[in-house]
């Protein structure tokens, strides 16, 4: 792999093993047993566990137990389970946190030894005012002034459960004036009368995440601890800790990247559980959670989920993710490998009134690969059932299935026309009467017959009922936060589908795809035989509305990706980029950019201050206005932020086009001119005046019979043809609204 392509976790491994800082790298995984894990801990173990494998070196598994009151064992079970079926392998035992409180401990005293940490007596209110704000620096307590002996037998008494909870704790003694906040003289230790899960009774007091995490990554020989973005301002406390101890060298190093965020999803191992315990959901491992569980249950592969989280990246910007990539990834996983079969989903009874007895027609489980092995027999007889939406008595254009007039062909199999509409009292259709072609058998077709599709069916006395599950989305909104956002029908239940019998066994092949309808798993707790279920674990192809969406984020990670170097935000850029985004409504990427650029972010909020256009202002000014300032300064530009204004109102009172706005910016960045004097010496106004359109409309009619004729018998996409031609003899200063309007009316008659 060239190096430039790599990510920029592995750009730092290569050059630690180079620099011969490291000769074996050492990662880890180290969740807190407090929930199950989720696709973004897949994110973390792909990784950690990858990176590992890559260089040679190995990865941990490390359960960081150190709050007493959230954990359990069956959490452990559940991250053993996860990694593993992600198919990784950790060195050596599962570790666990507890079991290096001795030595935390130890190296606690040092450190009060050293006059490095104190026992504070301050209430958490006091402790809290102390440390000041962002914008002043904070007061040390006067406890900071107390003797090495007396923090030593202090500390040792709140070991011993002497004290109540919150009356002492340890804290470094660091600087209370840092601009790191973190930095103030932070939390070593805090008492819990609590019992741990591993630790029983033993301790009443246990390590904060910032004391023991530096250090148990220092003693298991860790080289890169790699964590996600929120623990940036936490890397000084790393820092401090192991430099302050001055341990014998090799020490790790913390590295950042951004966690994943999934749109549609809900990834807080808390929020989960509220989830779960609210029966919310059937459990963890319920098929529509983001938890390694749930896609495990619902039919995930696992080849499927790394290939996504490799797929996005690894970045160093938060930013959200498609959840249409994600079930791209699984359908891609699963194209090629599982067998087709026919399922019915809706059934409605078909029968063949010109066929005699039965036969067993041979079919491919792999009819889009020929050279995959692998097919069975499918029983047919006169009785059979199709699904209820391929047959239309009053079809709409377009529909390519059955209808009264037009036939169909049974796939593998036959082709059928509807003789007969068998209604109920209620006018409810239960059974067409159908013929069928008997030279038109698929493969020897000889009917001359021309269908426009090819449906799934099941043979009547064969086929099996079975349940099928079908998940939508869990959360009606894009960025859930809890119960309330629940999507109510996320989940739907078909009781009475039927499928082609050499599906059903003791041990069915674990996937299918239903032809025409998706992929599904044989529920691996519930199904049996006798009562097969079945999950979807995604549809065939993405709905439309879903699609719209995605490219603009695969856009936007694999940017990222590739200007890998960018840094995480700072604390004002994360400020700017929240507002861009919630307040002004500006799309991720182009907040992005200007949070990220200071030149940038003050000239849109000149121009803001101008007009309140924010979307139109940013878009400009993070394309055009960023190209000029790539080599100049702001007071080198030839306009000002107010021109810039001036141009985007033009474009919101639609005088100009967007296109037009674009010649009229080029010669203000040569010439300085104001843009409305552009506009004018040079003619651009927009014309939105039917009056004048017209006329030119109606000649590019004239022109074009042919594609009238073609617009007039259907083929609506010819519009698009003729307003680029109008725009085009208007020279881009046709309003596009207007033309289209009037081109579309025009075009009707
Ligand atoms: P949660 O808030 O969901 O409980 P967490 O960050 O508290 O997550 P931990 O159990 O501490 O979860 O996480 C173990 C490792 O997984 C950490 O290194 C953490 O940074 C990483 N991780 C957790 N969530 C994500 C995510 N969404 N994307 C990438 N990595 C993640
Ligand atoms: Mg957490």
């Amino acid at each position: 792999m060239e190096n430039k392509s790599k990510d920029f976790l592995r750009r730092v491994v290569e050059k630690d093993l180079k620099s011969n800082k490291y000769n074996k790298i050492v990662t880890r995984f180290p969740p807190e047993p407090n929930g199950f894990p989720h696709i973004g801990h897949a994110k973390s173990i792909s990784i950690n566990f990858g990176i590992a494998k890559d260089y040679q070196g190995h990865c941990n598994l490390r359960m960081d137990d150190t709050n007493p009151t959230t954990e359990d064992t069956q959490y452990v079970e559940a991250l053993k389970d996860a990694v593993e079926w992600l198919g990784f392998d950790w060195e050596g035992n599962v570790r666990y946190t507890s079991d290096y409180f001795d030595e935390i401990y130890n190296y606690a005293i040092r450190l009060i030894k050293m006059g490095k940490a104190y026992v504070d007596s301050l209430g958490e209110e006091e402790i809290r005012e102390y440390r000041g704000t962002v914008k002043s620096v904070g007061k040390r307590s006067k406890y900071a002034e107390r003797s090495i002996t007396e923090n030593l037998e202090l500390f040792e008494k709140m070991k011993n459960g002497e004290f109540s909870e919150g009356k002492h704790i340890l804290r470094a003694k660091i600087d209370m004036s840092s601009p790191n906040m973190k930095m103030r003289d932070p939390l070593l230790y805090r008492i819990r009368h609590a019992h741990h899960f591993r630790a029983g009774d033993k301790w009443a007091i246990y390590p904060m995440y910032d004391f023991a995490h530096c250090l148990s990554d220092y003693m298991e020989g860790v080289t890169h601890s790699i964590c996600t973005l929120e623990f940036e301002n936490n890397r000084d406390i790393y820092n401090w800790v192991l430099d302050t101890l001055s341990l014998n060298p090799p020490r790790p190093y913390q590295h950042e990247f951004a966690r994943l965020g999934i749109n549609y999803t809900m990834m807080s191992k808390r929020k989960l559980l509220e989830l779960v315990e609210n029966d919310a959901v059937n459990g963890w491992d319920d098929p529509r959670l983001p938890t390694i569980a749930g896609y495990k249950r619902r039919g995930y592969t696992p080849q499927s989920i790394l290939n996504f989280c490799e797929g996005i990246g690894i970045a160093k910007a938060n930013s959200m993710v498609d959840v249409a990539q994600l079930e791209f990834s699984i359908r891609d996983d699963l194209n090629t490998k599982v067998p087709r079969v026919l399922c019915v989903m809706n059934p409605l009874k078909v029968t063949i009134t010109n066929y005699q007895g039965s036969e067993e027609i041979e079919a491919s489980y792999y009819p889009h690969d020929v050279p995959k092995e692998g097919s069975r027999k499918l029983p047919f007889s006169k009785e059979i059932y199709i699904d209820r939406s391929d047959f239309k008595q009053n079809p709409d254009k377009g529909y390519f299935r059955l209808t009264p007039n037009q036939a169909v062909r049974l796939k593998y199999a036959y082709i059928i026309s509807c003789q007969e509409i068998i209604k109920d009292e209620n006018g409810e259709i239960i059974e067409i009467k159908a013929e069928y072609y008997p030279n038109s058998k698929s493969g020897e077709d000889k009917s001359g017959i021309k269908v426009k599709s090819a449906i799934q069916w099941v043979e009547k006395n064969a086929a099996k009922e079975i349940e099928v599950r079908v998940y939508d989305r869990l959360f009606k909104n894009e960025a859930p936060q809890g119960i309330e956002d629940l999507n109510p029908n996320s989940l739907q239940i078909i009781k009475n589908a039927l499928i082609e019998p050499a599906v059903i066994t003791d041990k069915p092949d674990e996937r299918f795809q239903f032809e025409r309808e998706g992929y599904f798993y044989a529920d691996p707790i519930d199904y049996s035989s006798e009562f097969p279920v079945f999950n979807k674990i995604v549809g065939l192809k993405e709905s439309s509305a879903k699609k719209k969406k995605a490219p603009q984020v695969v856009e936007k990670i694999k940017k990222i990706q590739i200007d890998g170097e960018v840094v995480a935000m700072s604390e004002d850029q994360e400020a700017l980029f929240e507002k861009y985004t919630k307040e002004d409504k500006l799309n991720s990427e182009v907040a992005n950019t200007l949070a990220r650029d200071k030149k940038l972010s003050a000239f849109y909020q000149e121009a803001l201050n101008e007009l309140k256009s924010p979307i139109n202002l940013a878009n400009i000014i993070s394309n055009e206005v960023a190209r000029e300032l790539k080599s100049k300064e702001i007071n080198e530009l030839k306009f000002s932020p107010k021109q810039i204004a001036e141009l985007i109102k033009m474009i919101d009172d639609e005088l100009i086009s967007t296109k037009i706005a674009k010649v009229v910016y080029e010669e203000m960045a040569k010439s300085g001119k104001n843009p409305k004097q552009i506009v004018e010496s040079k003619g651009l106004i927009q014309i939105s005046d039917p009056k004048i359109l017209l006329p030119i409309i109606e000649e590019i009619i004239d022109k074009n019979p042919d594609n009238v004729e073609k617009f007039r018998g259907g083929n609506t996409k010819l519009l698009g043809f003729f307003v680029g031609q109008v725009l085009k003899a208007t020279k881009g200063k046709g309003n596009p609204k207007v033309v289209n309007l009037l081109v579309g009316e025009r075009l009707k008659d």
